[in-house]
């Protein structure tokens, strides 16, 4: 999926308006049911070609709530087919562009892809 939203979204919408290729739906569209906005990792582009940066995760208000996760590629096809929130269609037929600075090792449950501001 390249970025997905974990269960502490607040559903304020910020993300889905700013989605260049309309990945995101909202809670009441989330095909796994649960009470969150959810990134169909079949259509994210993680905003290459965009934005410097994933934009959802630049705009999202509740820090922490985007991570990353593998690129959705042929590669790891068997990670997104295999995994409980998803509801993907295969890599294998709908390959999509991913951020080839961000590395696997982090990708991965918790990996933030908007790291708290630094003050000072
Ligand atoms: S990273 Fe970009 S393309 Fe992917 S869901 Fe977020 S805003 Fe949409
Ligand atoms: S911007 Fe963040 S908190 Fe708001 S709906 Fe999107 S994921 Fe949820």
């Amino acid at each position: 999926m390249a970025v997905i939203i974990d269960e502490s979204c607040i559903t304020c919408d910020a993300c889905l308006q700013n989605c260049p290729v309309n990945a995101i739906v909202d809670d009441m569209s989330n095909p796994t049911g649960e009470s969150r906005y959810y990134v169909h990792q079949e259509k994210c582009i993680e905003c290459v070609g965009v934005f410097e940066n994933p934009q959802c995760a630049a705009i999202c208000p509740s820090i922490g709530c985007i991570t990353w996760d593998m690129p959705f590629t042929k590669e790891f096809e068997e990670h997104f087919l295999n995994e409980e929130v998803y509801k993907p269609e295969s890599p294998s037929f709908r390959e999509k562009k991913y951020r080839k600075d961000i590395s696997l090792s982090m990708r991965g449950i918790k990996k933030e892809v908007q790291e708290e501001p630094k003050c000072g």
